[in-house]
């Protein structure tokens, strides 16, 4: 409750006079509770999570809900849509075939109709072992992702988050509350995406499949029961993701910074806040680090990345693992940053890519092939740098440290030559149960 409460604040900045009850956080707190309720309930009538039902219209209550945020004709940040009221659909056909009483002679032909009525209801049924690691390949199935198009569904909450950032401030306190508490609201509104990431990074290497059964009456059917995501929904996702990792989106606005001083006598940093390495300050490119790591482990991922392989191999129009090692790298160390401040949030940002592509390079779950293509592409890394003429000082010694990192890399295969990056506060809207 105080989780959901904190996003909603961050999200709405409620507080322009600094004393308003702003009593729309608790009404969405309370409506996250109700929909918990009904979970709860449907775990003790027998039911289980089903993780694809949040993108075919909210057709479950075993899904874990991601509050849907919806920016209003006046451009401002509303919460009434945030939760879902009542069971749905996919509730009332399990529960249904559940529940149901026949008599013995009907009770096979009658629970074979209530299946068919659930087939027919188009919603799949995926659950944990599909849908909790981030390694996962199910189009449909992620925990706190909202919209039928995981793609654009993040397009849309990057939206959302950046109306959010740019009101963020004094109004995103009460008056009498310390201007430092202001770094821990901040976090879920700087990772607002964060779960939306999850969801579309599973498009990439992705495969449609549900837990299919041999029917009885196969004859004249396909048996075909799986195919790939689309090679152009796979180079969307990661398109999309890329924006995920871009300057522009993780640069925290400065007038933003201005106003969070180190934290406050008696109001200690904990684990909720993003960890950094500027102390006492905040450290808000460590941050950029953070949020931009989230995104590289999930596309440089090794299950992801095998998966990646065997898909080209197949079909040579899937993207392929050295393509979306080459639009990250295209995207992040080959963009070039006017600005100062961009221009640092672009090195943290081009330094955790480097860390990811070592890690995977040297990653024990990673097939050959895969360690492979990394490799090849760290060295196409390295003759660019060869090559690139630096710009200022700070440019310049990432260059030179780059290309010295690399080299070594290559020499020694060890993960341990770029510092690790520091891992992301927990940030679920709820407990997960
Ligand atoms: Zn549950």
């Amino acid at each position: 409750m105080r989780q959901d409460m904190l996003i909603a604040q961050g999200l709405t900045s409620p507080f322009k006079k600094g004393d308003e009850s702003a009593v729309e956080l608790q009404t969405m707190a309370l409506a996250r509770l109700r929909q918990l309720s009904a979970h709860e309930v449907g775990h003790t009538l027998g039911l289980s999570h089903n993780f694809a039902a949040s993108q075919i219209g909210r057709s479950s209550v075993m899904d874990y809900p991601h509050p849907l945020v919806e920016i209003d004709k006046f451009g401002e940040v509303m919460l009434n849509n945030a939760y879902a009221s009542g069971i749905a659909q996919w509730d009332k056909l399990t529960i249904k075939y559940a529940y149901s009483e026949f008599n013995e002679q009907d009770e096979a032909q009658g629970l074979k109709n209530i299946r068919k009525q659930i087939s027919d209801s188009g919603i799949p049924f995926i659950t944990d072992q599909d849908s909790r690691a981030g390694s996962m390949a199910h189009p449909n199935a992620s925990l706190w992702d909202n919209g039928s198009d995981p793609s654009e569904e993040l397009l849309r909450v990057l939206k959302v988050r950046r109306v959010a950032l740019n009101q963020f401030g004094e109004a995103s306190i009460k008056n009498d509350v310390p201007w430092s508490t202001l770094e821990k609201i901040l976090v879920p509104v700087y990772l607002f995406h964060r779960f939306q990431s999850d969801a579309a990074a599973k498009l990439i290497g992705g495969l449609n499949y549900e837990y299919s059964h041999r029917a009885e009456d196969t004859e004249n059917k396909s048996v075909k029961q799986l195919s790939e995501v689309s090679s152009a929904r796979q180079q969307r996702a990661l398109e999309v993701l890329l924006k995920t990792m871009s300057s522009e989106e993780l640069a925290i606005p400065k007038n933003i910074l201005s106003m969070i001083p180190p934290p406050a006598y008696g109001y200690p940093r904990d684990r909720e806040n993003f960890t950094g390495n500027a102390l006492p300050s905040f450290d808000a490119l460590s941050a950029v680090a953070t949020a931009a790591s989230h995104t590289l482990e999930l596309l440089l991922d090794p299950s992801r990345a095998a998966r990646l392989i065997q898909q080209k191999a197949l079909n040579p129009n899937n993207i392929g693992l050295a393509k979306v090692q080459t639009d990250i790298v295209n995207s992040s160390w080959k963009k070039s940053t006017k600005y100062p401040y961009l221009a640092e949030v672009q090195r943290n940002i081009n330094w955790a890519v480097l860390k990811q592509l070592f890690s995977l390079a040297v990653d024990e779950e990673a097939t050959p092939q895969v360690r492979a293509i990394t490799h090849l592409s760290l060295r196409e890394l390295q003759s660019w740098l060869k090559n690139k003429r630096s710009g200022s000082t700070p440019q310049k010694a990432m260059l030179i440290q780059a290309k010295k990192d690399i080299e070594q890399f290559l020499n020694s295969d060890t993960k341990e030559l770029v510092p690790s990056i520091k891992p992301i506060p927990p940030g679920s809207p709820i407990g997960t149960l």
